[in-house]
């Protein structure tokens, strides 16, 4: 079942892709359907600038959705969808045909893409494409609106920004990338698992999935998740 029968509306957009080789620094190997790649576009390839959640979904010659848990070709179209609904604004002034970006794996290019075509980037709903409820931590007791799935390029980039000392920067980054509130991203900040899976308020190694509750103190933590 592809996307479109799953959420009710078309991708954003559209593009070509080639994935880069693994002597240009690319994949040892070609992922598969359902793939959760970050986009970047070519003109911000400079350092700071951002990634956005906008995940492939890989085409057959005919342009019809491979299935799922097939190997993607290394040169092909591909359907892009926005994960984080809020960020559509953002793309909407910027993704036109011609547009070209990468698909990125935390700060590594794996593949040149082109906009192809701009199919329901500016008619699909603005909000999140999953409800956000509500987070809370067992140890400090504080509570605040879920943010939108945290992808691991972005928990590892925020991490990266938080122990270099920008916390500020961090909580822009992450307003940007989850268009959440000013009081979500401080939370997130405050409750980032450590960059090797630990519990920030304990330091017991971390299991389980993207947001999980400490099981030794009960704080909360975001985390890149087992498997990820
Ligand atoms: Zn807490
Ligand atoms: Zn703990």
């Amino acid at each position: 079942m592809s996307r479109a029968d799953n959420l009710g509306h078309p991708a954003d957009f559209r593009v070509s892709y080639r994935f880069r080789t693994p002597n240009e620094g690319g994949r040892e190997t070609l992922p598969l359907q359902g793939y959760r790649s970050d986009f970047l576009y070519e003109e911000d390839d400079v350092p700071g600038a951002g990634i956005y959640m906008i995940h492939p979904e890989f085409e057959d010659p005919n342009g019809v959705p491979i299935p799922e848990e097939a190997h993607a070709v290394s040169k092909g179209t591909a359907r892009m969808w926005i994960v984080s609904g809020q960020m559509r604004e953002v793309h909407r002034q910027r993704i036109k045909p011609g547009v070209r970006g990468y698909m990125v794996e935390g700060s590594r290019k794996v593949a040149e893409v082109e906009v192809i075509e701009v199919q329901g980037l500016h008619t699909n709903p603005q909000s999140p494409i999953t409800p956000s409820g509500e987070d809370s931590c067992g140890k400090c007791g504080g509570t605040w609106p879920s943010p939108a799935p945290l992808e691991p390029a972005i928990i590892r980039m925020i991490r990266n920004l938080i122990d270099q000392g920008s916390s500020i920067h961090a909580i822009a980054e992450l307003r940007k990338r989850t268009a959440c509130s000013l009081t979500t991203a401080k939370a997130v900040q405050q409750h980032l698992g450590t960059s090797d899976g630990r519990c920030h308020e304990c330091g017991t190694a971390l299991t389980g999935a993207r947001v999980t509750n400490c099981s030794s103190c009960g704080a909360l933590n975001y985390w890149v998740g087992d498997a990820a």
